[in-house]
């Protein structure tokens, strides 16, 4: 799956929910997240975020926390 980080706090762009082909962003408390079962690991969103927030969750700055966060707010939908 992609995570999205702390970058994307209070970030107001949602370009990347825009050219998600599974629409797997959820809206969390105050940032976007990826929801880990339903992302497909395209990678399209990555350049298109202007907050440089999205990794794949093999990259070290997708930390565990972030990951368990997005899982959280996703969850919550
Ligand atoms: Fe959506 Fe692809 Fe980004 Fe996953 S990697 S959140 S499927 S655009």
């Amino acid at each position: 799956t992609h995570v999205v980080t702390d970058n994307c706090i209070k970030c107001k762009f949602t370009d990347c929910v825009e050219v998600c082909p599974v629409d797997c962003f959820y809206e969390g408390d105050n940032m976007l997240v990826i929801h880990p079962d339903e992302c497909i690991d395209c990678g399209v969103c990555v350049p298109e975020c202007p907050a440089e927030a999205i990794f794949p969750d093999t990259d070290p700055a997708a930390e565990p926390q972030w990951l368990r966060l997005n899982q959280e707010y996703a969850d919550k939908w």
